[in-house]
């Protein structure tokens, strides 16, 4: 009898065969000593830029909660290389839970081709949101295009683009050149060598070097229609609403990851260090630090299993925003806290610890926002409609 392998044990090994090498990578690759290229290049050669491609079109077909445990196994490893991989499945991931019957022709042709890209080509995708005067949020956008017979051309700034001259296309928001409604916002896949594309230099951070991240710059780019996302305009705010869980919190995993990577840490230093470890005051502190990461896991998990059991369900929605707050405030309290518990050694330049410090602080930043969280469940809490864009700041 044979025993069917589960997609997601098959990711899984594929990422176990990988980790290691993107574990040794973080550290040169954080300090400016290797490109980033070289670890994505693993993600590329390892069949894992197909996880969210359905198991029948040559995928893995990994859904929302198994691609969450799949991505903090690559986190622990490497949080940066696992924070650009993430940007690929938000960029795509949503293409795969739509209901194909309902999308139509045009949104069917498009994405097969998506697919073709990935699972032939072995393309990978980015996700072009942000922009210097906006943020993450979609209103007030000033990227803009118009229909020019059977194109569409772009012209925009976006302040910050992960995976920026690693990714082959790059979903790009915008809003139509002569609409000042600000809900309507398409998004369009820009390839890096289509004209008027071009990027800066690489942000310089204080830490996920390992994202590759810069400005993209788009001036009079011109794209075909079929370039148009699923073939319909003016849908992202809507779905950033009743969908929130890739914009929201594709990341979470990312940032459970790294939680991992740091009680790992400050268990291999206590266990080390032959005094300590039989101090019961030292032995206590570990185990709060492993509480705190078991119950940041549990939410997190069921948050992601949420979306896969109840999608476009506003409870649900508001438990991702739950695990994204969690799981960011856990990762910034764990960090100082294997400092406090490790001591010097913790902050010593040649180790992970002072990378993990740095990279935990990044979850503040990326959307959602701490307080927007806090803003979402509040006002979910107290009865509102969630699923009204009036209640949102996207
Ligand atoms: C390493 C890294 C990688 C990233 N990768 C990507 C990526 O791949 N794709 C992507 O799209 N983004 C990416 N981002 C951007 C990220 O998602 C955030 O948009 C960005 O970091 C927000 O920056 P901020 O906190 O400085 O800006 P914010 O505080 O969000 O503010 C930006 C602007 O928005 C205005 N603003 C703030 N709040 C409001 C409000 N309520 N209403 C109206 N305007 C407001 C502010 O005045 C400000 O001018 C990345 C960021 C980093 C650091």
């Amino acid at each position: 009898m044979t025993i069917a392998t589960h997609p997601v044990d098959t990711a899984l090994e594929l990422a176990a065969a990988i980790t290691p090498r993107l574990a040794e990578l973080a550290d040169p690759i954080d300090r400016g000593e290797t490109s980033p290229h070289v670890a994505y290049q693993l993600i590329r050669e390892s069949g894992l830029l197909a996880v969210m491609i359905p198991h029948d079109s040559g995928g893995l077909g990994l859904d929302f909660a198994d691609y969450t445990r799949v991505l903090a196994e690559i986190a622990a490893a490497n949080g940066a290389i696992a924070l650009g991989f993430n940007m690929h499945n938000v960029a795509i991931g949503s293409l795969f839970e739509a209901d194909v019957e309902a999308l139509g022709a045009t949104g069917v042709a498009f994405r097969e081709w998506v697919i073709g890209e990935v699972v032939d080509g072995r393309k990978m995708f980015a996700s072009a949101a942000s922009e210097p005067a906006t943020g993450a949020r979609l209103r007030g956008i000033s990227t803009v295009y118009r229909r020019d017979g059977a194109a569409y051309v772009l012209d925009g700034h976006k302040s910050f683009v992960s995976l920026s001259g690693v990714a082959d296309h790059y979903v790009v928001t915008a809003r139509a050149h002569d609409d000042d409604s600000e809900i309507e916002v398409s998004h369009f896949v820009v390839s890096a060598d289509d004209p008027g594309v071009s990027f800066s230099t690489e942000w310089a951070g204080t830490a996920l070097r390992g994202t590759s991240t810069a400005q993209m710059f788009l001036s009079d780019t011109r794209i075909g229609a079929d370039r148009l996302f699923l073939g319909i305009e003016g849908m992202s705010l809507f779905k950033a609403v009743r969908d929130p869980h890739w914009m929201a919190a594709g990341y979470l995993g990312a940032y459970l990851g790294l939680a991992e990577a740091i009680v790992g840490f400050a268990a291999q230093r206590l266990s080390a260090d032959e005094r300590r470890r039989t101090q019961p005051a030292d032995v206590q502190r570990l185990g709060a630090m492993t509480v705190a990461l078991h119950a940041t896991r549990a939410l997190t998990m069921a948050a992601a299993r949420g979306v896969v059991d109840r999608r476009s369900d506003q409870e649900t929605n508001a438990t991702v925003y739950a695990a994204k707050h969690h799981v960011g405030e856990t990762a910034q309290s764990l960090a100082a806290q294997a400092v406090a518990l490790v001591g010097s050694a913790a902050m010593a330049a040649d180790g992970p610890m002072q990378r993990l410090l740095r990279e935990g602080q990044f979850c503040s930043i990326m959307p959602a926002k701490p307080a927007d969280c806090l803003d979402y469940v509040g006002r979910a809490q107290l009865g509102a409609n969630m699923f009204d864009v009036s209640n949102h700041g996207w």
